[in-house]
């Protein structure tokens, strides 16, 4: 009874202070939007909350409801609003775009395309300064994967288990998770073990991880491969970072069979892993195409393959041709979005501020034992819960419900890996340390409260 009377008395924590007032909304509420929806918008198994969140306004890491009930963004609508929504610098550079030229194709020439490309190329290490700009994460993959077929004159794609590329018919190929595979023809794709820590068959020994990789070349292809393609911390896997050294293992094996090698970098470029700019770096690994989305941009539907000249010239025979990709709003937003991660120090902060955070879990780590594996890297964290700890097995239900309580008490996280049991922290990049012991104390007060 002791124990029960001090767990009632736990008051509730609150939001840190924020000096903002959402605007007054007068527009639809959420019941007739969510009507719409159903009606207009397809059916999608993708039912996030119980009871949908109509969100209105945005405002660096907070969003507001129809309501003005503020609400601690710590998924960044996938980890896409990499500065913070509405950031003023980049807002003021996709609005001053708009007003000049919105539109041009890559047929004319447009400063805003040509100066975004050569400031990302600029952010690349060693040859990879060709850049092809598309619209989407699964767009990237694609023509990563074009390219990849192309210079290398074989089909076969080895990719990880436990990964998540894109929902385009082809990328849905690379895309290892069941929530997202249909039965359709995927073309010569081989899925990988991917090299999990926590939950590996291998646990972190990289050569057993790597010689599967060696097994699926010998086994199920001619002996040659088109290229191999992974994210450095599986994002829709539920923030799984790839055990140290495997990259580079992998890397020889793919190169040895003809294959090129890409990092998706849609969900791990841009700093977030605070450590390093790029995820690849983590590895230690120099791939041969690099795919990015999603924080690109800030929002804007923007994304974009780096390659080096020589792999960049087995389209030169043809048109590549991307309506869209390289949009001058897009891109002066996406150039303003590289200037705000320099000039705001966002690297370091994802570090300083990631750090604290996955320090901060792991001692609720030992406080609960729902809680089973903390990880992650910079501002890209996974907290996996399990019933049983030694078993490790999945605690499916609770998470569903934390992650109700969580959206109760203000903080909306990612839910998300193989099992539905992590929750994904990926805010935007201006997210505080204040925000992350809100967070760690929603979630330890929604434990309590389980
Ligand atoms: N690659 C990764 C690692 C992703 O997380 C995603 C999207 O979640 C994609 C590719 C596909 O990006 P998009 O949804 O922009 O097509």
């Amino acid at each position: 009874p002791l124990l029960l009377r001090s767990f009632s008395s736990i008051s509730a924590p609150t939001l840190p202070s924020f000096d903002y007032e959402p605007k007054d909304y007068k527009g639809p509420l959420a019941d007739e939007v969510f009507q719409k929806r159903k009606k207009f918008l397809g059916p999608s198994l993708f039912h996030y909350y119980q009871k949908p969140i109509n969100i209105v306004e945005g405002k660096m890491q907070y969003l507001f409801d129809e309501n003005g009930k503020r609400y601690l963004d710590a998924i960044a609508g996938i980890v896409t609003v990499s500065c913070g929504h509405c950031h003023p610098e980049v807002l003021n550079a996709i609005v001053e775009q708009s007003k000049i030229l919105q539109h041009a194709t890559t047929i004319y020439l447009h400063h805003a395309i040509a100066d975004f490309a050569e400031a990302l190329a600029s952010k690349m290490p060693g040859n990879l300064k060709v850049v092809y700009f598309v619209n989407s994460g699964s767009e990237a993959n694609e023509l990563a994967m074009l390219m990849a077929r192309l210079y290398s004159g074989n089909l076969g794609m080895i990719s990880l288990r436990n990964s998540y590329h894109g929902g385009s018919s082809g990328t849905l190929g690379l895309t290892a998770l069941n929530t997202w595979k249909y039965s359709i023809p995927e073309g010569e794709i081989h899925h990988a073990i991917n090299p999990d820590p926590y939950r590996g068959v291998f646990g972190s020994d990289v050569n057993s991880y790597a010689q599967d990789v060696q097994d699926h070349i010998d086994f199920g292809t001619s002996g040659k491969v088109a290229g191999f393609i992974a994210e450095t911390i599986q994002g829709a896997g539920g923030a799984v970072e790839l055990a140290p050294g495997y990259l580079k293992l992998v890397y020889d094996i793919v190169r040895k069979a003809g294959g090129v090698c890409i990092a998706d970098e849609v969900q791990t470029g841009f700093g977030r892993t605070g450590s390093h700019y790029w995820g690849f770096e983590t590895q230690g690994v120099l791939p041969d195409i690099v795919t990015m989305a999603k924080g690109i941009g800030n929002g804007l539907p923007l994304g974009a393959v780096v390659t080096t000249p020589e792999i960049a010239n087995v389209l030169a025979h043809k048109i590549q041709f991307n309506t869209f990709g390289g949009n001058p709003v897009c891109s002066a937003g996406g150039l303003a979005v590289l200037k705000v991660i320099d000039k705001e120090k966002r690297q370091a902060h994802c570090a300083d501020v990631g750090s604290h955070l996955i320090e901060r879990l792991k001692a609720l780590q030992q406080k609960h034992d729902i809680i089973g594996n903390v990880r992650g890297r910079g501002l890209m964290v996974g907290i996996e819960f399990v019933t049983d700890k030694k078993e490790k097995t999945p605690a499916k239900a609770e998470t569903a419900v934390l992650f109700e309580k969580m959206r109760e008490l203000g903080v909306l996280v990612g839910k998300g890996g193989l099992h539905g049991s992590v929750f994904r922290i990926k805010p935007p990049m201006c997210f505080t340390k204040d925000d992350a012991d809100f967070l760690v104390d929603a979630l330890d007060y929604s434990i309590l409260k389980l």
